[in-house]
């Protein structure tokens, strides 16, 4: 066993099947009377729902803007708005946007957050917030934003769009992937990586394939769930490496969707460090195996997950131009988070090309 550091973070977390109800009693434990439901346009519904959970005794408002990268402008308006109703904590129930939108609350004012996770992108479990002024994005790293309570409801997947959840659980496998090959990796969330990764690869071809309404799709959701949380307890416990930059770049200065991108750039970065990680690559092509799922290498296996998929598998068809290939490889190599692989720009640039041309790697 190789020496590890490992900082447990404090979670309090609620998984289930109509979970949901649950969330009145979560907002008196936080010991708050006054919820704030943060939504973005598109899951008005879901606020409704937990304003009607909760009832006049604990609902200050809802705030309905919360939209992806987290603009500084659209904070600056819920924190007023939260402000004036004089709310004492924030529910917010969605994506990585509505999460990013109540930890961006939470950074300016302190008040507490019950997160109701609806994709896989595993925010709620990070103490991560990235934040977009003007055309660029910051990523901190503080405590001041990791949620309070984490309550996860599986029949609140039910609607999440087929593309987004091939596309959100592809951006969950991608934390546990990195996770498994950082500097600071230790052996407990390695296993949760692993155990992370198995239940999303092989939950999500499962959904795809389930009809509506089953049996099955209720456990395949529940699996996938659980997995991005396995995930997003990687992403929030240990640090991330080149594909999060990349990522972080293509969708900060390129504006490309973020879930998209860490499906088309995922497999490309694995098999560019796959020489350098040998070890990691080695436990995930194990973990793929034990999802059903049999490749030449663990980068070849998801990309062909994502191709039988449907998913995205270029950034040429996320409409990225070819001449800001160049220009995003110069970004990426700049203050490099660290990674098994070299940081060389013109590496990076062919990487690119090759994500951008969408052939498979090897
Ligand atoms: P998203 O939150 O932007 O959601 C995409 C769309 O799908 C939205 O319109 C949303 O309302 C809708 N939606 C979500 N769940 C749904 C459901 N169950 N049914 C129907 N519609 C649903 O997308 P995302 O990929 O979850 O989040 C992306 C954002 O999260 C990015 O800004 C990214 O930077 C951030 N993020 C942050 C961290 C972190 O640790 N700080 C981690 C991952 C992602």
């Amino acid at each position: 066993m190789k020496s590890f550091t490992y900082n447990a973070l404090p979670a309090r977390v609620i998984f289930g099947i109509d979970t949901l109800p649950s969330i009145a009693q979560e907002i008196k434990t936080l010991g708050c009377t006054k919820a704030l439901v943060l939504t973005t346009p598109q899951q008005i519904a879901e606020g409704q729902q937990v304003l009607k959970l909760i009832g006049a005794e604990l609902a200050a408002g809802i705030y309905t803007e919360a939209t992806m990268h987290t603009p500084t402008d659209v904070t600056e308006k819920a924190v007023a708005f939260a402000q004036e109703l004089n709310a004492d904590c924030v529910v917010a129930i969605g994506g990585g946007s509505t999460t990013g939108l109540g930890k961006a609350i939470a950074l300016r004012t302190g008040l507490k957050q019950i997160v109701v996770p609806t994709t896989y992108a595993g925010s709620e479990a990070t103490p991560i917030i990235g934040e977009t002024a003007g055309s660029v994005k910051k990523t901190q790293k503080t405590m001041k934003v990791l949620p309070n309570v984490i309550l996860y409801d599986v029949k609140l997947t039910l609607t999440l769009p087929l593309r987004l959840t091939l596309t959100s659980g592809v951006n969950a496998v991608a934390h546990a992937v990195e996770a498994l090959y950082t500097s600071d990796s230790n052996p407990i969330i390695d296993g949760l990586a692993l155990q992370g990764i198995t239940a999303l690869v092989r939950a999500l071809p499962q959904i795809m394939h389930s009809p509506l309404d089953s049996d099955a799709l209720l456990s395949a959701r529940s699996d996938a769930l659980f997995g991005a949380w396995a995930c997003g307890t990687c992403l929030g416990a240990v640090g991330m490496s080149l594909h999060h930059k990349i990522c972080h770049t293509l969708g900060g200065t390129f504006n490309l969707p973020h879930a998209d991108t860490h499906t088309v750039m995922l497999p490309h970065v694995m098999a560019y460090n796959g020489p350098y990680a040998k070890e990691a690559m080695e436990k995930i092509a194990s973990a793929l195996k034990a999802a059903g799922l049999v490749a030449d290498s663990a980068a070849g296996g998801i990309w062909d997950m994502v191709k039988s998929l449907n998913g995205p598998t270029s950034l040429r068809e996320l409409g990225m131009r070819e001449e800001d290939l160049d220009k995003a490889a110069a970004i990426a190599s700049q203050h490099p988070y660290p990674n098994p692989g070299p940081l060389d720009r013109d590496l990076l640039a062919r990487l690119l090309l090759n994500a951008w041309n969408g052939t498979r790697p090897e």
